[in-house]
């Protein structure tokens, strides 16, 4: 293996950046070219390709987003889209590619394979969503994101005694909502793997109320349903001041965390260890804090599960 490239695919992740220094400069290290790709899957296509030298990845360790920008490509989905990415790739003599993406990104690098390309995966989403890994790259800054923001929305509600929705990013992974939700005490949990009981949530709330409680903090992942909707069915079943609030997209920014940055550098780095050792087809994941890999293929057709032990917990804690 003498070149290889990389990209970021599908919604952007805290800690992208930190994965592609590491990706280039690991791959530096052991004499080998780095080759970014820009706009994901897109530039592949159009052969928005460029040589990254060790320089071309300083000073932004500590950025958000992803400096080689990224895309959802329709094009890429087409057996034709495919094929022209692997010409681009042969054109500019890469012989291996690290997708760094979520699950969508990893069905393309699959692709990739199916078709006799080496690709390697790393999970960098903030969804936390991805099957063969405890994390994925941007969970733990967006977290922090959401914690920060409902801490100030708590300060809010308890001067005014108010009840609060806050919808969180998770179309179909609870992860945000659950994690945070813990970590802020919020009273109500509500994610898509779950079902729930609308009136047991108000009694909750009541139960709470009477109290003496000051106010309450119910987190809903997008994927349940409209913030607003579910507000609105609580100020009218519990007949009390209820606010809502959309996180929305600033949970996808800001500067990662040291967390995140290990991370990313740790997996970056695996990724590259997977292509010169000739173990293509693999996705790069931490499991128990330690670095694992497993087939693309198997962990694109597994799905994410939650940690039912610490929803149960939730529950225990917010009686
Ligand atoms: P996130 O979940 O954080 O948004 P993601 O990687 O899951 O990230 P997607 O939009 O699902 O984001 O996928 C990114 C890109 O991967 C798609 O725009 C497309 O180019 C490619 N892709 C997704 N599914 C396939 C597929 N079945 N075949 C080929 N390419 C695919």
């Amino acid at each position: 293996m003498k070149r290889i490239g990389v990209l970021t695919s599908g919604g952007d992740s805290p800690g992208m950046n930190a994965a592609i220094r590491s990706v280039v400069r690991k791959a530096i290290y052991h004499d080998i070219e780095a080759y970014g790709i820009y706009y994901g899957y897109n530039g592949l296509i159009d052969g928005n390709i460029e040589k990254l030298e060790l320089g071309s990845v300083g000073d932004i360790i500590h950025l958000g987003g992803t400096m080689l920008y990224t895309a959802r490509s329709e094009d890429f989905k087409t057996l034709e889209g495919q094929k022209k990415a692997i010409e681009q790739l042969e054109k500019f003599g890469i012989d291996g590619l690290v997708v760094i993406g979520g699950d969508g990104s990893f069905q393309g690098a699959q692709k990739l394979v199916e078709h006799g390309y080496p690709a390697v995966g790393v999970p960098g989403t903030i969804d936390n969503d991805i099957s063969g890994t405890d994390f994925t790259i941007g969970f733990d800054t967006a977290l922090n994101t959401v914690i920060d923001a409902i801490d100030k929305i708590r300060d809010t509600a308890t001067s005014h005694e108010r009840t609060y929705v806050v919808e969180v990013m998770g179309r179909d992974a609870g992860d945000i909502a659950l994690w945070s939700g813990l970590a802020d005490g919020a009273e109500t949990i509500l994610i898509p793997e779950e079902d729930y009981d609308m009136n047991e949530v108000v009694e909750r709330l009541k139960r709470g109320h009477d109290r003496g409680k000051k106010h309450s903090i119910i987190i809903v992942a997008e994927g349940v349903g409209s913030g607003f909707d579910i507000g609105n069915e609580i100020k009218e079943k519990a007949n009390l001041e209820t606010r809502v609030t959309v996180l929305g997209h600033i949970q996808r920014g800001g500067r990662p965390t040291a967390t995140d940055r290990v991370l990313a550098s740790r997996l970056g780095a695996k990724a590259v260890e997977l292509l010169l050792n000739g173990e293509e087809g693999k996705m790069v994941g931490i499991e128990e804090n330690k670095l694992t890999s497993h087939r693309i293929e198997d962990a694109i057709s597994r799905k994410h599960t939650i940690d039912k032990e610490m929803y149960k917990l939730s529950k225990e804690l917010s009686i």
